[in-house]
């Protein structure tokens, strides 16, 4: 692996120039402006870990194409151990950064279009597998972070790709070459998207005939010419342009992701990246795919996350004295037992994993899209349950400056204090940092991210195999299979 740790690849970093902007300027250099430095701290902790001789087995894999180590992050599952390290990996990485580390979307992508590239080539003679080996062999050996883009604008919802008055809404082929493709259009909450080194591009639904020019799957380097990238805001990003230690929950780590629009404005595209060109018959199962890998791995990140808060609560619940109260014990066993079910769901939609025609394993997907669903629901309840024992205070505490301030300092550290010993400072902290991690845009990207609500339910209801369940009835009630049409 070229990129051995998290600080090489901050370094590494710097060697790419993306053009982002955030608030309407351009950010020069991702791994130093405070708005995007603590997305890339969680993304280098995917590295750091890596390296550590005691996470090596979950953090490092063995790679099918080369038989070198490579990083988990870019390795193609290959047997339902793969698919159970990873969740275990991912809950651990939660724990150890309190966010999210964005680097699981690019890992979706590859095994997701590395199992389509194979079913393409067998139906349609194309040769997209051999072609992503080598791309993926590459991103393996030097250890890149991929961000695998999905999501289109989408314009007008009640129209598909092809019928929009603008066609950029979906990214497509503008120009064909004969070494390669010109491609336009953006892809929307690109997580880990301006400290990445590669995008991946997938289709964002399946398509029909109508939509060829919109069923692509190509890469390019994120900082490639026409590339343009816009970094969102999180909750609470202007404390950390002023640089507040102490109001910013997470010093170290980000919000939650660091999510970033990507405009592709006639972006060239070599043919040897191109791995999908007008297929849109397995448009629907490449984005199936994905999305339920990604779906699987909401009950493993998501519940190291959990960890986290249930932790912060307790210490809170410490600090001022409520700890042994039998309420506050009920309501943290209830936040761990909701944590513990989601985790379940993942770890369960990973042991039902089954090898697809290509050899890539792919999780149990009714069940991978159930983990999602209640983290929908979950999570926010685990919030409420902190928020409930945390009390009012988190809303209305006052800031570091009038912690530090000659005025009102001594009025700030008198009536924030708690249990004589624990200094004030101590309590603020456990607040802000319940506050980060139960405030907006956490559980935004909890309910949305991997796919809204809506989205499982039409899947579960698909999946629901109902005509089987309505047999198992009617078995038991010995009513025949089909009903006999009645002659008039
Ligand atoms: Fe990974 Fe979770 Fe972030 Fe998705 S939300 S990229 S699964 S850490
Ligand atoms: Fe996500």
């Amino acid at each position: 692996m070229k990129i051995k740790n998290g600080a090489e690849y901050i370094r590494s970093l710097r060697e790419v120039h993306p053009r982002v902007y955030y608030k309407g300027r351009r950010i020069e250099d991702v791994t130093r402006h405070p708005a995007t430095a603590p997305h890339v701290r969680s993304a280098a902790m995917t590295y750091a870990l890596a390296a550590k001789k005691e996470y090596a087995d979950l953090a490092t894999a063995t790679s099918h194409i080369t038989g070198r180590r490579i990083s988990r992050f870019t390795h193609i599952h290959q047997n339902v151990e793969d698919l159970i390290k990873k969740v275990r990996l991912l809950r651990l990485l939660g724990q150890k950064t309190g966010s999210c580390f964005q680097r699981c979307v690019g890992l979706d992508g590859i095994n997701a279009v590395y199992s389509v590239a194979y079913e393409i080539d067998k139906k349609h003679g194309t040769g997209y597998l051999e072609r992503f080996k080598k791309w993926l062999t590459y991103i393996q050996d030097d250890n890149l972070m991929v961000v695998g883009a999905m999501t289109d604008p989408k314009g007008d919802r009640s129209k598909g790709p092809a019928e929009q008055d603008d066609p950029d809404q979906y990214v497509h082929v503008v120009d064909r070459r004969k070494d390669g493709l010109v491609i336009r259009g953006a892809k929307l909450h690109m997580t880990g998207g301006v400290n990445s080194h590669e995008i991946l591009i997938m289709p964002t639904m399946g398509m029909d005939e109508r939509s060829k020019e919109y069923a692509i799957v190509c890469a390019l380097p994120v900082d490639a010419p026409g590339v343009t990238m816009v970094f969102g805001r999180q909750t609470g990003d202007d404390r950390r342009d002023k640089g507040e230690r102490l109001d910013v929950g997470k010093p170290s780590f980000g919000s939650v992701g660091g999510e970033a629009v990507i405009a592709f404005e006639d972006v060239f595209i070599p043919s040897d990246r191109v791995f999908m060109d007008g297929e849109v018959d397995l448009t629907g199962t490449l984005v199936y795919r994905f999305a339920a890998h990604h779906r699987a791995n909401y009950g493993a990140c998501k519940t190291g996350l959990m960890d986290v808060l249930i932790g912060a609560i307790a210490c809170l619940t410490e600090v001022q004295g409520t700890a042994k109260g039998s309420h506050v014990r009920d309501k943290i066993t209830e936040m761990t037992h909701l944590c513990e079910t989601l985790y379940s769901s993942s770890i369960a939609c990973s042991a039902l994993g089954w090898p697809t025609p290509s050899g890539a394993y792919m999780v149990d997907t009714m069940l991978a899209n159930v983990c999602k669903q209640n983290v929908t629901r979950f999570h926010f309840e685990v919030a409420r349950l902190a928020l409930d024992l945390a009390g009012g205070f988190i809303a209305t505490l006052p800031s570091q400056y009038d912690l530090e301030s000659e005025d009102v300092g001594h009025l700030v550290r008198k009536y924030f204090s708690g249990v004589a010993g624990i200094p004030p400072e101590d309590r603020m902290k456990l607040a802000r940092l319940i506050e980060a991690m139960t405030g907006g845009t956490a559980l935004v990207e909890s309910m949305h991210g991997a796919g809204s609500p809506q989205a499982q339910r039409i899947m579960i209801y698909r999946e629901s195999n109902l005509e089987k369940k309505k047999g198992l009835a009617k078995a038991l009630l010995g009513i025949p299979g089909k009903r006999r049409e009645r002659k008039s």
